[in-house]
Order: structure tokens, then C-alpha cells, then sequence
């Protein structure tokens, strides 16, 4: 099937051309050390690949937020050698002075990774003057970077038109996984939408009321629903101010269809820490003096019921307050039971966000679902709808 967007199996080829390839090498650094390299390791398909055939591959990446201001400390040079042994390949720093001279130098198959994008300030503009001098050495341009795709900065968009440009491995990867839980999904489809506050997710929740068929809301951010229908939270975490927009989307909801389930026992504790002493109670239970900090397990269950009747799963943020024990009980059972749908093939389940992504490793249940977008703000623009700059650049015409 023809894709609607250009990928590596339509580059040509690329034995002696120079490649640029926009990635994600923005990893957490400690002591010099990487101390987290997923995002290294979802590089290799497109380098591996390209340098396989013979390409000669120039890695273009953002490091931190110099803001135009060139330092050591966000120099990319440090990168090299974990990305190295990661690669199993050398890697070549290739500075921004005297960049075109040493490329040059580079043979077919060689890797190079070019220095911090945004020692540019005009990066982050988006400055025709900086997409020339990127575009100036290389040939073809390949966005790999999923997670940048929401900015229109010049190496993540202005290249795709200086150049020809394609979608790398792990891009296309994550198009088609969000193609098949929004775009076009089987439904019935399910969006669990939780975390902290309402007001961090109002366009996501807008958007997936006229998507859905089922729009399950948990964490804090039902309990400002669960105020506008009346219900009170006591010392819950709750955005009072916005019970009318929550009545809106209630509203919305309703006449598209689409069933939205709030959580009718939760769990409270007065203190919030660890292993405190918790009731479970129903949501018109819940005492002046106590906080909501999970779904209760009736409907945990319900809403496990629920699973097992759709076909998409799209998640984004968690049950209840899980980085504290016991209040990780709902968002683990339910990440396990969509796992286990998922092995068994009745469902196609995506998640993404940061601590969803903590989350479901929490659960063991990462591993098993369909795909998990580590891609924080570019996934939520997503969920909101919205067209990603750097994904619409590499739309065919
Ligand atoms: P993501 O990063 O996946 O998009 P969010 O940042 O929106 O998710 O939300 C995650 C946070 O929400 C977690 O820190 C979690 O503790 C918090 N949270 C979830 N439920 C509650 C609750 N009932 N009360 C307070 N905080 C909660
Ligand atoms: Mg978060």
C-alpha cells in the first residue's frame, strides 16, 4: 500500500549520497554518562539502514535549549561515544565550523553526527538562512523525529522543503501506529484520558469526544467531571473554575455518541503518602477532609468490561496518583487487562505521554501494548488534532 507520506522505500538510491538526518539524541545526561537511551536506540533502524546502502549519513539533532548560545555543556560531542556503542558503528562529531570541508571527507557508509542544531538561533525560527546552510550538505533530508515534528523549526520542517525529504524508520513507525488508533481505527474505539488537571488536557478531551465511542477520564482531572455533576470532592485535586467547560465537553459528548465513564467508587486517603490509611467509597462518599487518589476497583472492573468490547485503545495519562503506593492499583490493572487484549489480538492499543509511559512500565504492561509513543508534547498535539509541521512537510502532493 502506497502510504500517504514518503518513506525510506521510496529514497532511491542513496549508495555515495549525502543523507541529513533529523533524530531525537536529546537523552538525559548524568556525570557524562546517558542514563536513559531509548531514544538513541530508536534511531538505529534509519542509520543502520541508509549507511547499509551506502549513504553517507549526517545525524541532525537538538541537545537541550541553548537558545542560539553555543557551550560545551550541550555540545553533542558528548554524545558520540554512547551513541557509538549503541550503533555498534563509529560515530564522527562533525562541528559546525568547517563542517562542508569535513564532510566532504566522509566515504560511503560513514556516520556523522553534526553539532546541536539550536546553536542556531535561527533553528527555532525556522530562518531560511539556517535551512540553506543545513541543506547546503546534504542531498536528501529524512525526518526520524517524531517527537520534534510539532515545532516548525529548520531542521525539523524547513528541510523537508530545501530538500527531498522522507520519512526515516522509526517516524513511519509511529504514523502508522497513531493512523490506526485515530486516523482510521476499528471501532469501537476507547480513549482513556487521566493525570493531573483538566486544564493541561481540555483540547485533547474536545477532540476525542467526537472520535470515541467510550472516553474514560480517571487521575485528578475527574474530579473536576465528577464536581460538575454535583458530586463533592472534598480536598480532592480540582479545578472548580472549570466545571462548566467540563459540563461542555459532557455536553459534546453526549451528542456525538460518545459514553464518557467517570469513576463511581475511587479511593481516599487524608494524607497523601505513602500507604496512609485508605477507604474506598463511593464518589458521594467521600469525606470534607479526604483527597480522590484512584479509581476503585468496581470500576476498574467496569471499565475492563468496557475494554473488552472495543477494538482501539488510545491512552494518555493515569488512573490515579500511581508514583505512590497503593494509589497505582487502578491504572495497573487496567494497563494489564488491555495488555492482555492485545496479546490475545482483539485490540489495538497505543499510549503515550511521559508518565503514562512510566506508568505502563510500572505495570509491565509497556511491553505488550500495540505501540507507546515516547513522544510527550508531539503525541498530546496529536490526541489534540492537530496537524504536526514537520509530519504534514512530508505529505506527497
Ligand atoms: P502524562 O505525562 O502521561 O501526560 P500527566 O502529566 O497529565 O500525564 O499526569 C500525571 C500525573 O497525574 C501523575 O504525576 C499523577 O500522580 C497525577 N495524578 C493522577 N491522579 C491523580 C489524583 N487523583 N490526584 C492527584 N494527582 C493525580
Ligand atoms: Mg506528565
Amino acid at each position: 500500500m502506497t502510504k500517504s507520506f514518503r518513506t525510506l522505500d521510496d529514497i532511491g538510491d542513496v549508495q555515495g549520497r549525502r543523507v541529513l538526518v533529523r533524530e531525537d539524541l536529546n537523552v538525559p545526561l548524568a556525570d557524562g554518562r546517558v542514563t536513559d537511551d531509548t531514544r538513541l536506540r530508536a534511531t538505529v533502524a534509519t542509520v543502520a539502514e541508509l549507511a547499509d546502502q551506502g549513504a553517507i549519513v549526517l545525524v541532525l539533532a537538538h541537545f537541550g535549549r541553548p537558545k542560539g548560545v553555543p557551550s560545551a555543556e550541550l555540545s553533542l560531542a558528548q554524545i558520540v561515544k554512547p551513541y557509538e556503542a549503541v550503533l555498534g558503528r563509529p560515530v564522527r562529531y562533525v562541528d559546525w565550523e568547517g563542517a562542508a570541508d569535513a564532510v566532504a571527507t566522509m566515504q560511503p557508509g560513514d556516520i556523522g553526527v553534526l553539532e546541536n542544531t539550536r546553536f542556531f538561533g535561527g533553528e527555532e525560527k525556522n530562518d531560511p538562512a539556517v535551512v540553506a546552510r543545513f541543506a547546503a550538505l546534504g542531498e536528501l533530508y529524512v525526518n526520524d523525529a517524531f517527537s520534534a515534528a510539532h515545532r516548525a523549526h529548520a531542521s525539523t520542517e524547513g528541510l523537508a522543503h530545501a530538500l527531498p525529504a522522507f520519512a526515516g524508520r522509526a517516524m513511519e513507525a509511529e504514523l502508522d501506529a497513531l493512523e490506526k488508533a485515530l486516523g482510521k481505527p476499528e471501532h469501537p474505539v476507547a480513549a482513556v484520558v487521566g493525570g493531573a488537571k483538566v486544564s493541561t488536557k481540555l483540547d485533547v478531551l474536545k477532540h476525542l469526544v467526537a472520535k470515541v465511542d467510550h472516553l474514560i477520564i480517571g487521575g485528578g482531572m475527574a474530579n473536576t467531571f465528577l464536581a460538575a455533576r454535583g458530586v463533592d470532592v472534598g480536598k480532592s485535586l480540582c479545578e472548580h473554575d472549570l466545571t462548566g467547560t467540563a459540563e461542555e465537553i459532557l455536553d459534546a459528548a453526549d451528542k456525538a455518541g460518545c459514553t464518557v465513564h467517570l469513576p463511581y467508587d475511587v479511593v481516599v486517603a487524608k494524607e497523601f503518602r505513602a500507604n496512609p490509611p485508605t477507604r474506598t467509597v463511593n464518589v458521594h462518599e467521600v469525606a470534607a477532609d479526604e483527597m480522590i487518589l484512584d479509581v476503585g476497583p468496581a470500576a476498574v472492573e467496569a471499565l475492563g468490561d468496557v475494554l473488552k468490547t472495543c477494538r482501539t485503545l488510545v491512552w494518555n495519562g493515569p488512573l490515579g496518583a500511581f508514583e505512590t503506593a497503593p494509589f497505582d492499583t487502578a491504572t495497573v490493572a487496567l494497563a494489564r487487562t488491555a495488555a492482555a487484549l492485545t496479546k490475545e489480538g482483539s485490540l489495538v492499543s497505543v499510549a503515550g505521554g511521559g508518565d503514562t509511559v512510566a506508568a505502563l512500565n510500572h505495570a509491565g504492561a509497556g511491553e505488550s501494548f500495540t505501540f507507546v509513543s515516547t513522544a510527550g508534547g508531539a503525541f498530546l498535539e496529536w490526541m489534540e488534532g492537530r496537524e504536526l509541521p514537520g509530519v504534514a512537510a512530508l505529505l506527497r502532493d
